[in-house]
């Protein structure tokens, strides 16, 4: 029987007697990775406090009222490189192989989006059929950028404008609310251009989901004698009414510092959940929809990411938004600088160490995420230990 030690919003009358090793503010991937070696690595006594109203942070998910298992904060979908990241996880969960594919909505087309082989003959009625032939092609439309700065010079240098109008600046200019010209370059460099047909969003060596969904993972996780966890439980609620010995944040380090030196802009989204008494509605789990004059970016369809059997489904529609929960910091370099200024005044602050996406304003993936983590234990654990020997 599984049974996490979970408490909140107040804490209990022996949390607050007895002194935590470590109080860890965030139950995403950050803390609760973090939170599951001090407690089973170290022995170390660790408070998890989540101002949500459960584990797992943006992964969450849950089933919704048809009985459909959804993610709350949008699809998340596991993707990694890294064998010792996927061994870590192995320890709390089975996996499903799932490969992500997305097509994009554009001229009346279904297509598949990162842009291929099967897109470009697709859109313009061509017959590409090898690589050559389409970088050839690409090559052609492709309009070369001088100093590539921005999200439009990556794309306009690699495919040209006609292209980077039709899938990159509509979308671009609502997930973001900037134009691809006010954006650093990294942002469309996460999507590449294939002179090939593969269609599969990522190109990751492991691509799999938890097999029971993220929430259980994270409760396998947090499930140790060691760990407590208040939920519905704000750092400030509590950072005076328990005693613990170092802090690890992976909440907003602006709003650690009170925002003293300023917002660190994130862009935000609403997520609209739909349950539907279909058995399917679209092809692939995403569909994106770049045109500027739909006001949602994409629309995800999650029982393509879990396999669940079941007589409806549940899509989510995503509108990006200036307001609302921080999810995607913005990637201009005055934020940079910014956030340079938190980190400065984080490494003269003794006995807190930020952690996690919000902890050091950066977007990350889950497995980066869990990289972090582990690698801020391995320092933990060698000031604890000494170096590991060779
Ligand atoms: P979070 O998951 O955000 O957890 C931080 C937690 O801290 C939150 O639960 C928050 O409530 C809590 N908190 C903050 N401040 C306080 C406070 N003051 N007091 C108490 N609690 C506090 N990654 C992938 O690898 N694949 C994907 O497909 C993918 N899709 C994504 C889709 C969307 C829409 C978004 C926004 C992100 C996606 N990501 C994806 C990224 C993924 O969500 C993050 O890598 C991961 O959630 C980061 O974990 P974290 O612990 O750093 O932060």
């Amino acid at each position: 029987m599984h049974s996490l030690n979970v408490t909140g919003p107040s804490p209990s009358q022996s949390d607050q007697q007895q002194a935590f090793d470590y109080l860890i503010v965030g139950a995403g991937f950050a803390g609760s990775v973090l939170a599951e070696r001090l407690a089973a690595g170290l022995n170390k006594r660790v408070l998890v406090i989540d101002r949500r109203s459960h584990i797992g942070g943006n992964a969450y998910d849950h089933y919704d009222e048809a009985g459909v298992l959804i993610h709350r904060y949008g699809p998340h979908i596991f993707h990694t490189n890294a064998q010792r990241i996927v061994d870590y996880l192995s320890r709390f969960t089975q996996w499903r192989p799932y490969e992500h594919r997305v097509l994009a909505v554009v001229d009346g087309q279904q297509v598949p989006i990162p842009i291929n082989r099967t897109t470009l003959n697709a859109l313009y009625g061509l017959d590409l059929q090898s690589d050559e032939e389409a970088e050839r092609y690409l090559a052609s439309r492709a309009e070369p950028v001088e100093t590539i700065r921005t999200s439009e010079d990556v794309v306009v240098n690699q495919i040209g404008r006609e292209l980077y109008e039709k899938f990159f600046r509509g979308y671009t200019r609502k997930q973001w609310g900037l134009d691809p010209s006010q954006l650093d370059k990294m942002v469309t460099s996460r999507v590449p251009t294939r002179t090939n047909t593969d269609d599969r969003y990522f190109t990751d060596t492991f691509q799999q989901m938890p097999l029971e969904g993220y929430t259980r993972m994270f409760e396998r996780m947090l499930d140790h004698p060691n760990i407590s966890i208040m939920l519905n439980t704000d750092y400030r609620q509590v950072r005076d009414q328990v005693a613990y010995k170092h802090l690890i944040y992976c909440g907003p380090i602006d709003e650690y510092f009170d925002h003293c030196f300023g917002k660190l802009p994130y862009r935000s989204l609403k997520f609209e959940h739909q349950s539907l008494e279909q058995e399917q509605f679209q092809s692939v789990a995403t569909v994106n929809y770049p045109d500027e004059t739909v006001p949602y970016t994409r629309i995800s369809e999650y029982k393509h990411l879990t396999g669940q059997q079941h007589a409806s489904t549940s899509i989510t529609y995503e509108y990006p938004s200036a307001e609302g929960d921080p999810y995607y910091p913005i990637p201009r370099p005055e934020n940079a600088e910014l956030y340079k200024r938190y980190e400065q005044l984080a490494a003269e602050t003794p006995g807190v160490t930020f952690l996690g996406r919000l902890g050091t304003y950066k977007y990350y993936n889950m497995d980066q995420v869990v990289g972090q983590a582990l690698a801020l234990y391995k320092r933990i654990e060698e000031a604890h230990n000494g170096p590991a020997p060779g």
